[in-house]
Order: C-alpha cells, then sequence, then structure tokens
C-alpha cells in the first residue's frame, strides 16, 4: 500500500519514534499522545482493519499483543497497568486504515471512555 503512512513506516520510508521492532511488529510513540505513554503497534505487513484479519494472519494479533506488553514493561508501566485499544472502521474511532493496537498508560485510564 504505498499511499498508507504505517506501510511507509515499516519500509522505512517514514522514520518514526520507534521503541520496538522485530520482523513481524514495528512499535512507535503517537503523534498525538492521550496519555503519558501512547504507543502504536502495528504489523509490518499492511492489514486495513481487524475485520481483515483471516485464520492465515491472525497469528499477527498475538504478536501484536506480546509486542505491547513487552513495550509496556520496558516504559515500567506493566505492574501498574496499561490499556490496550483497537479501533476498527470509523463508528470504532480508527482514522488510520492500517491495523495497530494503542497501548496507553502512566496515568489512571478511566472506563468507560468518551
Ligand atoms: P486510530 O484513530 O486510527 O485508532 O488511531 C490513529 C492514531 O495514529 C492516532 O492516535 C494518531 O494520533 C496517530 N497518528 C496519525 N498519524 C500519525 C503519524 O504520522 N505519526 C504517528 N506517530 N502517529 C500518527
Ligand atoms: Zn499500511
Amino acid at each position: 500500500m504505498t499511499d498508507c503512512i504505517f506501510c511507509k513506516m515499516a519500509s522505512g520510508e517514514i522514520t518514526p519514534d520507534t521503541i520496538y521492532e522485530d520482523d513481524d511488529v514495528l512499535a512507535f510513540r503517537d503523534l498525538h499522545p492521550q496519555a503519558p505513554t501512547h504507543v502504536l503497534v502495528i504489523p509490518k505487513r499492511h492489514v486495513s482493519t481487524l475485520n481483515d484479519l483471516d485464520a492465515d494472519s491472525a497469528g499477527l494479533a498475538g504478536k501484536l499483543l506480546l509486542a505491547a506488553a513487552k513495550v509496556a514493561d520496558r516504559e515500567g508501566i506493566a505492574e501498574q497497568g496499561y490499556r490496550t485499544v483497537i479501533n476498527c472502521n470509523t463508528a470504532g474511532g480508527q482514522t488510520v486504515f492500517h491495523l495497530h493496537l494503542h497501548l496507553l498508560g502512566g496515568r489512571p485510564m478511566h472506563w468507560p471512555p468518551g
């Protein structure tokens, strides 16, 4: 996907504030943080939304979660706690159509969210 900003980050065409990377996953700080720690964890391969995961790509979901837990540990928020969010499609609040997991922490998270 040549016009996808997160694909450009995954390919290195744009350099994000990367804090974790492996063969399948990239994690970088959100441009407009909603919490002291606000990191986006993305698959390097383009998947538009959670709806587009299938049996072949479902393993990516686990990799996103494992990477999020690793980043939370590195950020020092694993014990106090944090939130992970995946927005799906417009009513779900998704604005960038490359699957991503938000990792939010460093302040108390309220429920339900607004
Ligand atoms: P969504 O609303 O799709 O779940 O989340 C998209 C997130 O991507 C937003 O929190 C937004 O701040 C973040 N974002 C959008 N463009 C960029 C960018 O160019 N760089 C970074 N680091 N984050 C971005
Ligand atoms: Zn993409």
